[in-house]
C-alpha cells in the first residue's frame, strides 16, 4: 500500500460544481481514502477572467455537503503568480524558454504544432510576448491506470507550448503542474478530457522533478447533446440538499455498485460503502 500518497481535486471556478464535476471529485477522493492518502484541494483561478465572483465559496460549501472533506488549506492559483515566474526563470536560465509574438490568425495555420518561427527569428524584446517552452525531450507516451498505455497521436503533443501567455497570464499547463509538484501529488485522478494536455505536462513535470505522478482518467458525463457536461454548456448546479441522490448518480457515472437501500444511514455510510467498491473496481481489490 502506496502510503505517501496524495491526490488533489482542482476545479475550475467558473461556476458551481455540477455532475461531471461532483464525478471527478468523488473519483478523486475515493481513490485517495482507498490509498489512506490525503486529499487536497486547490482553486485552479490561474485565468483571472474567466473566474466568477463566488463561485470557489460555493463549490467549497457543495464539497462539504456531499461530506468530500479536504485536508490542509486550499491553494488558490491566482496567489501563486511569484512562484510561476520564478520556474519560468529557472527553465530560462536553463535555456528551456523564449519569448514567442505569433499571432493567432498565424498560429491557426499551423496543423503540426508550433513552427519555432520565433526560435529561428528573435522578436525585439519590448514586444508583448508569450513565453514558450523549448520542448526538446517530449513525453509521447504514459500509462493511465483506468485507459492503459496512451499514445501520442498529433504532432502538437511535442510542439513547444506555451508557458506564459502575450496577456501576461500564466498558462494552466504550467500553473497545474508546479502546484502539484509543490504540494506533493502522487496520483492525479481527473476527467478523461484532460488526457491530451497530459503529454505536455508530463513532459514538464520530467523537467522539473525526477518522480512523475500517476494518472487515472475518469469516464465524462455527456449531456443530452453527447457534449461533455460543463459550465460552458450550462449543466445545471447541483443542489446541496439532495447529496445522497447526487452522490449515488455521481457513483453510476464511475460504475460503482450501489448499495441496498437499507445500508444508506447518511453521507458517511455512503462514503464508506463506495471506497470498497471503489477498492474492488480500481485497486483490483490490493488493498
Ligand atoms: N481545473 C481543471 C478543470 O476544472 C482540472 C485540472 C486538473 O485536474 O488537472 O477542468
Amino acid at each position: 500500500m502506496t502510503t505517501s500518497y496524495c491526490g488533489r481535486f482542482a476545479p475550475t471556478p467558473s461556476g458551481p460544481l455540477h455532475m461531471g464535476s461532483l464525478v471527478a471529485a468523488l473519483g478523486s477522493y475515493l481513490d485517495a481514502k482507498a490509498h489512506q492518502g490525503r486529499w487536497l484541494l486547490r482553486i485552479d483561478d490561474v485565468d483571472k477572467p474567466r473566474a466568477v465572483a463566488g463561485a470557489a465559496d460555493t463549490i467549497l460549501q457543495q464539497l462539504d455537503a456531499h461530506g468530500l472533506h479536504w485536508d490542509g488549506e486550499v491553494l488558490y492559483q491566482s496567489q501563486r503568480d511569484a512562484r510561476y515566474r520564478a520556474v519560468i526563470q529557472q527553465l530560462t536560465e536553463q535555456g528551456l524558454t523564449y519569448p514567442c509574438v505569433c499571432r493567432r490568425k498565424r498560429l491557426q495555420t499551423l496543423s503540426d504544432g508550433y513552427d519555432r518561427y520565433c526560435l529561428k527569428h528573435p522578436p525585439s524584446s519590448s514586444e508583448a510576448h508569450a513565453i514558450r517552452f523549448f520542448n526538446q525531450q517530449a513525453v509521447i507516451e504514459w500509462q493511465d491506470r483506468r485507459l492503459g498505455p496512451q499514445l501520442s497521436t498529433s504532432a502538437k503533443d511535442a510542439e513547444d507550448f506555451v508557458l506564459r501567455r502575450r496577456d501576461g497570464l500564466y498558462a494552466y499547463q504550467l500553473a497545474v503542474v508546479v502546484d502539484d509538484i509543490d504540494s506533493g501529488v502522487t496520483d492525479i485522478v481527473r476527467g478523461e478530457d484532460l488526457c491530451i494536455p497530459t503529454f505536455w505536462q508530463l513532459t514538464l513535470w520530467q523537467q522539473l522533478q525526477p518522480q512523475p505522478p500517476r494518472y487515472l482518467h475518469l469516464p465524462l458525463v455527456m449531456g443530452t447533446d453527447q457534449r461533455k457536461l460543463s459550465k460552458q454548456n450550462h449543466a445545471p448546479a447541483i443542489d446541496s440538499r439532495h447529496a445522497v441522490a447526487n452522490l449515488l448518480q455521481a457513483a453510476d457515472y464511475l460504475a460503482l455498485e450501489r448499495p441496498p437501500e437499507e445500508c444508506i444511514d447518511g453521507i458517511e455510510e455512503l462514503l464508506q460503502w463506495l471506497k470498497k467498491c471503489w477498492i474492488r473496481k480500481y485497486l483490483n481489490g490490493t488493498i
